[in-house]
């Protein structure tokens, strides 16, 4: 697949955030103040956000529904079940319909500022722009364990590597979101498509608070 950039530094750019949640009434409403302050001062980039509630139990829906009445930004995708967090990804993919397109954690443990490096490297001709996570610290021991553990051993046995220590958290140009979808994978283990689809890619270095 080709793409072409006619965009330059000044231009206005449209950047669909995609956030699946499931139980998080409690982070909802931090989340979407951290990104207007981030997004506040970027006049040239156009955020909205697609939220999927992936079954919770706890409210989400409704307080999600309520922000929506007076946030034009928000865009509300409900799954009829808990299906986890590879499945609701996957169905906001559809409906975020931003140049460029962000799957990012309520839980702010992707940095939103982080977005902005990746914008500014999308903006030089980079299609895919990774998170990369520069220490595992905050994670517990036996993930830091079983997640290299886990690296070590696909990279072994599989054609197409994973890149390590990044997550779902990058920058996707818009060619790069049609390619994903043109894959007919329904149980999807979305860190395994993205890097089998390619494009030119780089990374930013960020810290997991
Ligand atoms: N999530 C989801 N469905 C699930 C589990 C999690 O949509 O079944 C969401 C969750 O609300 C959060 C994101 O996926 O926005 C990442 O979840 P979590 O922080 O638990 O994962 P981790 O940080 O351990 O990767
Ligand atoms: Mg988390």
């Amino acid at each position: 697949m080709t793409h072409a950039h006619v965009t330059g530094p000044t231009t206005p750019l449209t950047l669909s955030l995609v956030v699946p949640v499931f139980n998080e009434v409690e982070s909802i409403d931090l989340f979407i103040a951290r990104i207007s302050e981030v997004f506040r001062s970027e006049t040239q980039v156009a955020v909205d956000i697609v939220f999927i509630n992936d079954g919770s139990t706890d409210g989400t829906l409704e307080l999600l529904l309520e922000r929506q009445q007076h946030d034009p930004r928000l865009t509300i995708l409900d799954l009829s079940r808990n299906f986890g967090k590879e499945a609701a990804l996957t169905a906001g993919l559809q409906y975020a319909a931003g140049q460029v397109v962000v799957p990012i954690d309520v839980d702010l443990q992707d940095p939103p500022e982080v977005i902005l490096q990746m914008i500014a490297l999308w903006r030089e001709g980079f299609e895919v722009v990774l998170g990369h996570r520069v220490s595992r610290d905050s994670d517990s021991w036996a993930k830091q364990v079983s997640a290299n553990g886990f690296y070590r051993l696909h990279n072994r046995i599989a054609e197409q590597k994973l890149p390590e220590n990044v997550g779902d958290f990058r920058l996707m140009d818009r060619c790069v979101v049609q390619a994903l979808q043109s894959l007919p994978e329904s149980r999807r283990f979305m860190k395994g498509l993205f890097a089998w689809v390619g494009f030119r890619t780089t990374y930013v270095d960020y810290v997991r608070p």
